[in-house]
């Protein structure tokens, strides 16, 4: 894989064949065994994982943790065997079948992803990035994952865990956000690949990013890079850091609005009919624990998260479907 050679860092040309010995050799030995992963070559190639169960499981691992994703997977793989399957699934079967999963948009957009295989290459993933790019739904990251995992092909996958690992390794980072340049990521990733064994180098990466490099509390002393590391020997990083305070989400009530999303779209998961909007806000509250009466503004505010989520094609009104959401409007999962 070509890289920019003049962004490497120093520490690259010195360490980076140690490096990816150590980590190969510890993932060797300290592998997850995860539902999406196969870790021997088929017949001395390259690792070959369905590239449908890669498209699947790599959105799912957007947002949500490994071993909960673990744990669906397999279902959601069995109500939707194929990319045509998926594809023809209604809206609300497939909101249901994403239940434990959160981020329900995320459901969405893997359902155009496969539409657009089906439609623009008869089923069939396609393997060139440019094609990849084209289908809806598909960022830069799930393009090279499927590109990797799938196709075993050269190409660096690059997510928040692997950018920070790579950075910590390579360059001092003095602080537990610090990252470098995405320049010098980039150039440092296409470089650092092993010909070849390009996926289980990236398993490497990321089962190091959750395990002992992980963004907040590194565990360098257990750390099979630790002798070459840049930033190993930086005690800060270890330490909680100014940068890490996130800025405040928008909330309701005090609680993330996400929550509120999350907890609306569950209730309309249980729902035999249309719920009356107001009625859906109130369910949502009584599931997040708020005790307290909503005022006015609040339950306001709690119709437009929930307009929001017809938006987006995450619910439906039934009967009105134009102008403003009304408390007394029936709100059913999409069909
Ligand atoms: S030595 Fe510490 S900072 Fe470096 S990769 Fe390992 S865990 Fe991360």
């Amino acid at each position: 894989m070509a890289s920019n050679s003049a962004l490497l860092p120093v520490t690259f040309h010195r360490f980076h064949r140690a490096i990816r010995k150590q980590l190969l050799a510890w993932f060797q030995k300290e592998a997850k065994s995860f539902p999406w992963r196969r870790l021997e070559p088929e017949e001395g190639g390259a690792v070959i994982v369905d590239p449908y169960v890669v498209l699947v499981s790599e959105v799912m691992l957007q947002q949500t943790q490994s071993a909960r994703v673990a744990a669906r997977l397999p279902e959601f793989l069995r109500q939707f065997p194929t990319v045509a399957a998926l594809a023809a699934a209604s809206k609300g079967d497939l909101l249901r079948a994403w239940q434990g999963l959160g981020y329900n948009r995320r459901a969405l957009r893997l359902q155009l992803a496969a539409r657009g295989i089906l439609e623009h290459h008869s089923g069939v993933f396609p393997r060139s990035a440019q094609q990849l790019r084209a289908l809806p739904g598909l960022g830069e990251y799930t393009v090279a994952a499927i590109q990797c995992f799938a196709f075993g092909m050269d190409v660096p996958v690059v997510d928040v865990n692997v950018q920070r690992v790579l950075s910590r390794l390579l360059f001092r980072c003095h602080g537990a956000r610090q990252v470098m340049p995405p320049a010098t990521v980039a150039a440092v990733a296409a470089a650092i690949l092993p010909a070849g064994d390009s996926f289980r180098w990236h398993q490497a990466l990321m089962d190091l990013g959750s395990t002992i490099c992980t963004a907040r509390k590194p565990r360098c002393s257990v750390c099979p890079a630790r002798r070459n590391c840049a930033s190993g020997p930086i005690s800060q990083l270890a330490l909680f850091h100014p940068d890490d305070v996130r800025p405040p989400e928008p909330t309701l009530c005090g609680i993330p609005r996400r929550f509120w999303r999350g907890k609306m779209v569950e209730t309309l998961r249980h729902a035999k009919a249309g719920v009356p909007a107001h009625q859906l806000v109130a369910e949502a509250a009584k599931l997040l624990g708020y005790q307290k009466k909503m005022k006015l503004k609040e339950e306001r505010d709690g119709l437009e998260i929930l307009a929001t989520l017809i938006q987006e094609g995450l619910a439906a009104r039934t009967g009105v479907q134009e102008g403003e959401l009304r408390e007394g409007d029936l709100v059913m999962l999409p069909g």
